[in-house]
């Protein structure tokens, strides 16, 4: 059984079901996400939230005859991670069936992320693991989703993601990164920008978990990405649930703040900050985007 301490409502398992795919098709609606014909890329890591997302959108494909769900997976080359997580997209996807892409950054950018993270040591580059991991990640995500045709790239952040997100923005002074935590990005920025949505934007992390284990979408043994532990993320996550934990509704009311924000900050203002990457062609916020700045960094793209 789950409790909602916000609405003071408990949950079985069918009700819970129900309570979390209402919800979230309310937001779809709210948000206006998707419309009548659709080809939907979900970007997928094979842990929980993505299996989630996934799972919910191809059970809503089947009753909306004009979506398509594809499945695109980031293999970013973390040794003793993502190999697992893959694996268990793999296993959940024999009965989902969903078409899919493994995009590596091997691949694309000639280096797994452990040589990036051991070339950038080694270079004496001052980035932490995880700003290449992001940086790339994204950058891949909008290339293949495009090539895959897809009309919209749905990603499964929560609402804590976006609230930590938030916060950490706040606590670096980068507000001007807040506009990319939206419900909905990309509506005609650049042409070659695919929109993105946040189906989860408005669920907790503990619902999508609850929602992934009652679907059978969690892969059996945890495994946690071995660069996790220089991730501020993680601090500012134990932080904001002991702050829900002392005050139920905290996480809604900083979301409820961040969206107002994103409101005054404007959809206009992000549109004329997109350009085009003078390397690679691709939507950027500065000159040279800042997957190409890092391949100039560490090497492997000439200057
Ligand atoms: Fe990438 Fe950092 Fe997440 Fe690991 S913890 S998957 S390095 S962003
Ligand atoms: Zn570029």
């Amino acid at each position: 059984m789950y409790v909602n301490r916000v609405n003071k409502t408990a949950y079985c398992r069918q009700h819970f079901i129900e309570y979390f795919e209402r919800k979230v098709k309310k937001t779809i609606r709210k948000y206006r996400m998707l419309g009548k014909t659709e080809h939907i890329v979900v970007a997928v890591s094979g842990g929980k939230d993505s299996m989630a997302l996934l799972y919910f959108l191809w059970k809503m494909s089947k009753k909306n005859p004009g979506w398509r769900v594809s499945a695109l997976i980031v293999d970013e080359g973390i040794r003793g991670y993502r190999e697992y997580t893959i694996a268990n997209f793999l296993r959940v996807n024999e009965r989902l069936g969903v078409p899919y892409k493994i995009a590596s950054f091997k691949e694309y950018f000639g280096m797994t992320l452990d040589e990036i993270v051991e070339e950038g040591r080694r270079r004496g580059l001052p980035y932490l693991p995880c700003a290449y991991c992001g940086v790339f990640r994204r950058y891949l995500l909008n290339k293949v989703a495009r090539e895959m045709g897809g009309t919209v790239l749905a990603t499964a952040h929560n609402m804590d993601d976006v609230v930590q997100t938030f916060i950490m923005n706040l606590a670096k002074d980068t507000l001007d990164k807040l506009a990319r935590l939206a419900p909905v990005t990309g509506i005609a920025s650049h042409e070659k920008f695919v929109r993105r949505i946040k189906p989860f934007i408005e669920v907790t992390e503990k619902e999508t978990s609850i929602y992934a284990l009652l679907n059978g979408l969690i892969e059996p043994e945890y495994h946690k990405c071995p660069y996790a532990e220089f991730n501020v993320r993680f601090k500012i996550r134990k932080m904001i649930n002991e702050l829900e934990e002392a005050q139920p509704g905290t996480k809604n009311s900083l979301l409820n703040s961040y969206l107002s924000i994103v409101r005054l900050l404007g959809e206009k203002r992000q549109v004329g900050e997109v350009k085009t990457c003078k390397i690679c062609g691709e939507p950027s916020s500065h000159d040279v985007c800042r997957a190409c700045q890092f391949r100039i960094g560490l090497g492997i793209l000439e200057k």
